[in-house]
């Protein structure tokens, strides 16, 4: 069964609130008011500039194997 990326998580303990990963994104799918809201319908398969310009790592991503969500360890 394949792996899949499901959504990205900006873990709201580590998020600066720097918006870094607001202008990175080619597609918008950052919302730029809080609480900085992701959508997913317009997120790139593949692509992760925002994830790259954090500083904090606070955007992760979160995995699907068919029904089932993985969570990254220590994300929950
Ligand atoms: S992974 Fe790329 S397309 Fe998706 S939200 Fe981040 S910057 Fe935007």
């Amino acid at each position: 069964m394949m792996v899949a990326r499901d959504h990205l998580v900006r873990h709201p303990d580590r998020c600066t609130h720097n918006a870094l990963c607001i202008p990175v994104c080619p597609t918008g799918a950052w919302l730029s008011t809080p609480p900085f809201k992701f959508d997913s319908s317009r997120c790139l398969e593949g692509c992760r500039l925002c994830l790259d310009a954090c500083p904090s790592q606070a955007i992760y991503a979160v995995f699907r194997k068919g029904e089932k969500v993985l969570v990254p360890q220590g994300k929950k």
